[in-house]
């Protein structure tokens, strides 16, 4: 649970590089044990690795490291997702305390969560210098689950509307300044696209997998399906496909890791892995004819699963829009 957090913070003190891998393997066997993963590590306990004190480090980075605590990260709202900085939340001081109010919007692990990173206004004029992160302890601050979401997939992974009604945090949970809140996001944004590019490879994996294998073991007209070229150019494809992403995945992971401006490459990898996942989840339902249309076999949980991610940490309308501001476009 804390592949890329240092041994210091309780981690294993990996690299991206290999929590990309980390990711991939459980996207590969389950999507939505994956996204629960994923949002734990690169949103929930990272953020506070990176921008935290030693004391939010040692007394919330290290049990979300140590896996003996689940974190989540709680940024879009009902009316703000995709245009996130146009937040309602407020945080406004009183005293050495901090009041937070407003609604938070599918928030994966909010209802299992025992930190959750909550962006809020503290100041109104500043526009996206107003923005500001609180650490927020579900048991002992307390917000109201609203809503536990029944979605078309990843149902293992729970996706929460959270309402914080006069939470109080003490002042020693803004993480970072005042107003850093922002700038704090698009960093953990950066990171959060590898992972579920990395995921996305996983879930097209797995779904790659089980085509190939249905395709050799099927027979129709007397021999196995895989020896008919439109079955045989569909799995060639999955294999095209997952190998471009995993390529971008892995040097998008390459480049976080030496320290360099990820922004294009991240949402580029992003982009085209969650494409990827999609479309070589539909192909691998295509396989299976009629049994990949049934609950019985996974190929239409992969496809299922595999469209959240062209949805998720920025739909890819957002990361076009990214990749061509960083084209000077
Ligand atoms: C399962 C799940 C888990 C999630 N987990 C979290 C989480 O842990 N934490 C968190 O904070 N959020 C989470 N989210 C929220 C997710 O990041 C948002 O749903 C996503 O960013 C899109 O925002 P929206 O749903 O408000 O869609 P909208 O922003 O309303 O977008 C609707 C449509 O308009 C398009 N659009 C919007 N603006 C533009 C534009 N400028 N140009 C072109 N097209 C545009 C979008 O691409 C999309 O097709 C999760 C969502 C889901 C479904």
């Amino acid at each position: 649970m804390g592949v890329p957090a240092p041994e210091a913070c309780g981690g294993a003190g990996g690299d991206y590089l290999m929590y990309a891998a980390v990711a991939e393997e459980l996207g590969r066997v389950s999507g939505a044990i994956g996204l629960s993963y994923v949002a734990h590590t690169s949103l929930g306990l990272m953020p506070i690795v990176k921008f935290g004190t030693e004391a939010q480090k040692e007394e919330w980075a290290r049990p979300l490291a140590r896996g003996e605590e689940m974190g989540a990260w709680a940024l879009t709202e009902p009316s703000s997702g995709s245009d996130a900085s146009d937040m309602d939340t407020v945080a406004e001081k009183d005293g050495d305390e901090y009041v937070i109010n407003g609604t938070k919007q599918f928030i994966t692990n909010a209802n299992v969560a025992n930190s959750v990173l909550v962006k809020a206004v503290t100041d109104a004029e500043a526009g996206y210098g107003g923005i500001s992160t609180f650490i927020v302890d579900p048991e002992q601050d307390g917000f109201e689950v609203v809503e536990v979401w029944d979605k078309m997939g990843l149902n293992a992974s729970p996706t929460c509307e959270i309402k914080l009604d006069n939470v109080r945090v003490p002042e020693d949970r803004l993480l970072g300044e005042e107003g850093d809140g922002w700038d704090q996001t698009k960093a953990t944004l950066d990171g959060g696209r590898i992972s579920i590019a990395a995921l996305s490879t996983g879930l097209a994996q797995g779904a790659f997998e089980a085509a190939r294998d249905y395709s050799t073991d099927r027979e129709q007209f007397g021999s196995p399906i895989s020896k008919f070229d439109a079955v045989r150019d569909m799995v060639v494809d999955m294999d095209r496909k997952i190998e471009r992403a995993r390529l971008l995945t892995q040097k998008a992971a390459t480049m976080y890791d030496e320290g360099g401006d990820v922004t294009r490459m991240s949402a580029l990898a992003k982009l085209d892995a969650s494409e990827a996942a999609r479309e070589v989840a539909e192909d691998a339902v295509q396989v299976h004819g009629g049994y990949g249309y049934t609950t019985d076999f996974a190929p239409q949980r992969f496809y299922r699963d595999a469209k959240l991610m062209e949805i998720g940490e920025g739909t890819s309308e957002i990361q076009h829009l990214v990749i061509g501001r960083e084209l000077g476009l």
